[in-house]
């Protein structure tokens, strides 16, 4: 090993589109909200010395556009795959009805596939979001895709890496919502993801080198 820091390479892919942006409520617009938070993650990964890439899905009609976004995700042989969304769920009962706690609050984080690096990956992340200030420590926790309560996550399944998917509060929540109405809060996601990404990598890298040799991702 050199002096050098590391270098790892990420892709960040912002939720939605434009033209299909995802859930809103109030001032908020999940697909706008979802760049500002991917760029102050991007920011703070790059002052770690990550190498980010930010994949942006122009049109999510096209199964070509997809297919795309998702060779170049493995082509770039990232460590990990993060896409930063907004929930608006009412969680209800096969009759529809409205559950007794109909409106979920807090981050939820899921992880794509039988990985084990990506469930670390997302308790990390889930463990920064709920740190929030005025979060009261509300969180719906972590899940493994697929599961067809949270239906088609687009391309993050078929990355060669660890994915996940970050929602990061309910719109459909009126405390949620008000928190991602007020300055910043985009930003201070962003940055937490970020946070949570270094420490769950330095952890996995102490694993890889535990034996004294590295192990492949
Ligand atoms: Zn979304």
């Amino acid at each position: 090993m050199s002096g050098q820091p590391p270098l790892y390479d990420v892709i960040l892919g912002v939720a939605h589109t434009q033209a299909d942006p995802g859930c809103s409520a109030g001032s908020i617009v999940e697909h706008a909200w979802s760049e500002s938070a991917t760029q102050a993650c991007a920011w703070a990964l790059a002052a770690g010395f990550w190498k980010v890439n930010i994949l942006r899905e122009e049109d999510p009609s096209s199964n070509e556009a997809l297919r795309r976004k998702v060779k170049q995700a493995n082509r770039l042989g990232s460590v990990i795959a993060v896409e930063i969304h907004l929930n608006a769920a009412v969680y209800r009962d096969d009759d529809n009805r409205e559950q007794t706690n109909p409106h979920p609050r807090g981050p939820l984080v899921l992880a794509w596939g039988t990985s084990e690096l990506g469930m670390s990956a997302a308790r990390a992340v889930l463990r920064s979001l709920t740190t929030r200030p005025g979060g009261d420590g509300f969180n719906q926790g972590v899940a493994r895709l697929p599961d067809p309560k949270y239906g088609r996550k687009g391309w993050v399944e078929d990355t060669a890496c660890p994915a996940i998917i970050v929602e990061a509060g309910f719109v459909t929540n009126a405390d949620d919502l008000a928190w991602l109405e007020s300055q910043g809060s985009a930003e201070w996601v962003g940055a937490a993801v970020a946070r949570a990404l270094c420490l769950w990598l330095g952890e996995t890298d102490r694993a890889r080198f535990a034996d004294g040799k590295p192990s492949a991702l």
